[in-house]
């Protein structure tokens, strides 16, 4: 009936419109990426890494002014304000070692938490060591840069045993205590954050 047939045609409308807008939208990152690379592609200012899927938008001087702060709403920023200085293209994983750099700065230096941290660096390589079979180091990509190594959820966080929302030391520690499970391996920042749940990295789907 009429019904249908118009909820088929809005269904088809809103397809298009949104493969029209990811067009768009990807046609406008590339274009404030290679703004900001010093290469004819856009790559990392610091490791050199060019596969666009890693590639973020890094305030330089952290956020000092209200961009939209990441995605879409940067990109628009970025072109509408003609490209503005303070941003520069940073790899996932060179994002999150400048983000723990900036954090190192400002721990505290008690002897608790030293003791603290140290305690639970020496859980974090115990749990990684466990997955990688040896030396810690990411199952994708093989980096071993234990700052920006993390423990991923093989098939989705959606189906984990343990409590919501843990992660860090916390989730180190449930995993030593229920004995190593077998749905959990090492990845670094950057293989983990484009396998996005149950799809696989970049690098495993070219
Ligand atoms: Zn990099
Ligand atoms: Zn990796
Ligand atoms: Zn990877």
């Amino acid at each position: 009936d009429n019904r249908e047939y118009y909820l088929e045609r809005q269904l088809q409308y809103n397809k298009d419109n949104y493969k029209k807008n990811y067009k768009i939208r990807f046609a406008d990152r590339m274009f404030v990426l290679l703004h900001y690379s010093l290469e004819p592609y856009p790559i990392c200012v610091k490791c050199g890494e060019k596969e666009m899927g890693f590639l973020e938008i890094d305030h330089i001087k952290g956020v000092i002014e209200n961009d939209g702060r990441g995605g879409p709403a940067l990109v628009k920023y970025i072109i509408n304000n003609n490209f503005p200085e303070n941003y520069q293209v940073l790899c996932t994983n060179c994002n999150w070692l400048k983000h723990r750099e900036n954090q190192k700065l400002t721990l505290s230096m008690t002897k608790e938490n030293i003791r603290c941290r140290t305690k639970n660096l020496k859980l974090k390589e115990e749990v990684f060591s466990h997955y990688s079979k040896g030396l810690p180091e990411c199952n994708c990509c093989g980096i071993d840069t234990l700052d920006i190594l993390s423990l991923d959820h093989i098939y989705g966080r959606k189906n984990a045993k343990h409590k919501k929302g843990i992660g860090g030391h916390e989730l180190y520690t449930w995993v030593r205590q229920n004995k190593f499970p077998s749905d959990f391996q090492v990845l670094c920042m950057m293989c983990n954050s484009a396998k996005k749940d149950k799809q696989d990295c970049i690098h495993k789907i070219k």
